[in-house]
């Protein structure tokens, strides 16, 4: 077979993206617009949430999550250490300590024997994360919260449209948080969606995310009610709080229209991959799949194995013209956050061993068939 290269990801974006675009283009409106407020409301149905605002990426999303709670600077939150790092930032970004939870050995999110190990008193809320996709157990995660008073933010980045035990993940927490980064399941270029089923939590949510203006609040405002010309007022605003620039515009939501139309076919095609690739290595004794998948049942934004002699398999497949990733270093190993590093020991050590492989909804049988081949002939 001729050597092929083979994506580790890729956007799968077109004809059905240009079009919302040009209508955008035809309207002449990129800002936040028409084209915001329809991927909004799609999106609070997709998912089945009261309310869903676009912001320009998950890691804004997550900072704002953990602001609406208005903890009190130096509390704690919970956050495994196999994780993006926007995961965790958030939580510096608001005065807060991130306590690291260690992996399940087998599903390698958080392990919930860890965070009731590191829980104390200080400890406000947890950062939940669902590891490539692969769904926490939300009904554990919210009793320990309930019983211990504790806020959950869902960081939904590798996951859309997947229900767990009945109910959609992003609808188990208090708040959820999704990605549309290129490389995610969906992608608006950047981008992100904010949810909720508890409104007041997300009361702010307008202005915090356009510089502290909230066009929908401001005709509560005294000197425009006590105005008797109030039509001489539409330029008319107030801040009120230090408001970020972190809104979506319509030239993403654009994007983002098209691509929730064709989310459930990406992911289709994803479940597939993942299906050839368990099917394809399943004799191996060198590597073995990363978690327990379960494509038929769940979403998956990341496909990889655990292999022994990670580095040399990598650039076997490197010379094969395969790129591969690794997702993730634990946080706790890197210098930023090593201050707060204590106890992740198994996924510091068991990271070593993790290969990210090619998932896209782009990518072709005759490519997947090509990366289990030369998984296979990779001699020890
Ligand atoms: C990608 C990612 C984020 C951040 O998403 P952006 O939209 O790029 O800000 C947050 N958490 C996790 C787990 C991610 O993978």
């Amino acid at each position: 077979m001729d050597k092929m290269n083979v994506r580790l990801f890729k956007p799968s974006v077109g004809e059905e993206e240009l079009q919302k675009i040009k209508e955008a283009f035809e309207r002449s409106w990129l800002g936040m617009g028409p084209a915001l407020k329809e991927f909004e409301k799609n999106w609070a149905e997709f998912v089945g949430c009261k309310v869903a605002y676009g912001l320009n990426s998950a890691t804004a999303a997550l900072h704002l999550a953990l602001m609406s709670f208005n903890f009190p600077e130096g509390k704690k939150v919970l956050v495994p250490s196999l994780t993006f790092a926007a995961s965790a930032t958030a939580i510096l970004y608001n005065r807060l300590i991130p306590v690291f939870v260690d992996s399940d050995p087998m599903t390698l999110g958080m392990s919930l024997e860890d965070m009731e190990k590191k829980y104390d008193k200080d400890c406000v809320a947890i950062v939940a994360v669902h590891y490539a996709g692969h769904p926490l157990p939300m009904e554990e995660i919210m009793e320990f919260a309930r019983q211990k008073n504790l806020k959950v933010v869902e960081d939904c980045a590798h996951t859309a449209g997947s229900i767990y035990k009945g109910k959609m993940l992003g609808r188990w927490s208090d708040i959820s948080c999704f990605s549309f980064e290129e490389k995610k399941l969906m992608t608006t270029g950047d981008g992100g969606m904010i949810c909720t089923d508890h409104p007041e939590y997300l009361k702010d949510i307008k202005a915090l995310r356009w510089v502290g203006i909230d066009k929908d609040n401001w005709k509560t405002a005294k000197k425009y009610t006590d105005n008797q010309s109030v039509d001489a007022l539409h330029w008319f605003y107030e801040i009120s709080l230090p408001g970020y620039k972190y809104n979506m515009n319509d030239l993403a939501a654009s994007v983002g229209l098209a691509q929730l139309e064709k989310l459930p076919r990406m992911n289709r095609r994803r479940a597939e991959i993942i299906r050839k690739y368990l099917d394809g290595i399943k004799g191996a004794s060198h590597i073995m799949p990363l978690l327990p998948y379960e494509p038929e049942q769940y979403n998956y934004w990341m496909f990889g194995v655990r292999a022994e002699k990670r580095d040399e398999l990598i650039l076997h497949l490197k010379s094969k013209g395969i790129a591969t990733g690794c997702h993730y270093t634990p946080l706790t190993a890197q210098p930023l956050f090593k201050p707060y590093a204590k106890g992740c020991e198994f996924v510091e050590q068991e990271a070593d061993k993790f290969i990210t492989l090619p998932l896209h909804a782009d990518l072709t049988d005759e490519e997947v068939d090509y990366v289990i081949m030369h998984l296979n002939d990779f001699s020890l």
